[in-house]
């Protein structure tokens, strides 16, 4: 009889100490099927961890045909974290009973990094937290801001508001039913009580009048940093012309500059995955990059190309290794998708890769033998 599963909650976040536990924990349950690697520190210097997902008996993890999947390169994407954690979770539970999953862990391997930017989520899920996009370096500028407004959860309740300050030019109004809520002012309304609202933050050095809000010191869009063709060229001219000079999506000094991508990097030239599926959230879409024809929906997520970036991973994967790449936008960052639309969702992206994906696996590689297939 096997171990029991961990039961992990689905609808809470964990922090990096429990998530470590966690995955241990599967691996644990079911050494036959899991092992847990360290690619490399991060930023911090947390090991960032890649469960190797396949049923040793059927053949090394090497032999086999890949499919790589991460989640939670952009700090606050949280739920794209658990999204992996859930499928992991589903796989365990599912392997010897439902053959499409068995077959799955028998002839393929996951290699599934669930959380990529460990440091960028460690802060948006901090006592006090801050929700920044990607990296925790400090890019390109490192001295704290001279004046203006950091957002910054002033009281401590774990959560960052917006503030509303009394002002006679202001463009909010206090909701009639209910104090609680901001509603916009009207054109040419005047002669009530008007308020700006504000990031939760403090000032520094207010004038009394003006207040500027700072940027996140922490610039860098790791998903800008891929080692595309011309990226020395393109990445920097892409933010100042495309990206607006985003001061959350800078690419970074050169391409691979970062732990994170160096690592993710040098994964998918060893392990060669035939599929990498990526996912962020709160768009609600599903991306696609690559050779071949793409999903049209996974689940209640529908196909919407939204072309590619220099450095971004479905541009590396997808055009200049010829891997599919699938990018999955989960429709919220911070709150789960129901359990039966996880579970639609990557029901669908099985059959996909069955589809799409099948034919290579034959030719390249022996089937198991049969008694070694275990499905009971
Ligand atoms: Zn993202």
């Amino acid at each position: 009889m096997a171990a029991a599963l961990p039961s992990p909650r689905f609808d809470e976040f964990y922090r990096y100490d429990a998530l470590t536990e966690l995955l241990f924990a599967y691996a644990e349950a079911r050494p036959n099927l899991v092992s847990v690697r360290s690619i490399g520190k991060s930023h911090e210097g947390r090991d960032i961890w890649v469960l190797v997902l396949t049923n040793t008996a059927t053949g090394a993890d090497v032999d086999k045909p890949a499919f790589w999947l991460d989640g939670n390169i952009h700090a606050a994407e949280l739920s794209a974290s658990t999204a992996c954690l859930f499928y992991l979770n589903d796989l365990l539970n599912k392997y010897g009973l439902e053959p499409q999953v068995t077959q799955l862990l028998d002839t393929r391997v996951i290699y599934m990094v669930p959380r990529l930017n460990p440091d960028g989520a460690e802060l948006a899920l901090a006592d006090r937290p801050r929700h920044i996009r990607s990296s925790t370096r400090r890019y390109p500028y490192d001295e704290e801001p001279v004046d203006g407004l950091n957002i910054e959860d002033v009281d401590g309740d774990g959560r960052i508001l917006t503030m509303r300050v009394p002002d006679p030019h202001g463009g909010y109004k206090k909701h009639a039913g209910d104090p609680r809520l901001m509603v916009a002012r009207e054109p040419g309304e005047f002669g009530g009580e008007y308020y700006r609202l504000i990031p939760e933050g403090f000032i520094k050095h207010h004038d009394g009048l003006t207040v500027t809000i700072n940027p996140d010191r922490e610039g860098l869009d790791l998903n800008r940093n891929f080692r595309t063709p011309g990226w020395d060229h393109d990445a920097p001219l892409h933010w100042q012309r495309r990206a607006h000079k985003d001061p959350r999506r800078w690419p970074g000094p050169s391409s691979l500059s970062e732990p994170e991508t160096r690592f993710l990097n040098s994964q998918i030239e060893s392990f060669k995955p035939q599929l990498v599926v990526s996912i962020h959230a709160p768009y609600g879409l599903l991306d696609f990059d690559g050779p071949m024809a793409p999903p049209r929906q996974l689940g209640a997520l529908r196909l919407e190309q939204v072309g590619v970036f220099p450095g971004s991973l479905g541009y590396f994967g997808g055009l200049k290794k010829g891997l599919p790449v699938v990018t999955i936008e989960l429709p919220n960052a911070l709150r789960m998708p129901k359990e039966g639309e996880q579970r639609d969702m990557w029901a669908d992206l099985l059959r996909w890769m069955d589809a799409h994906l099948l034919t290579d696996v034959r030719e390249a590689h022996e089937k198991p033998e049969p008694g070694k297939l275990s499905v009971h």
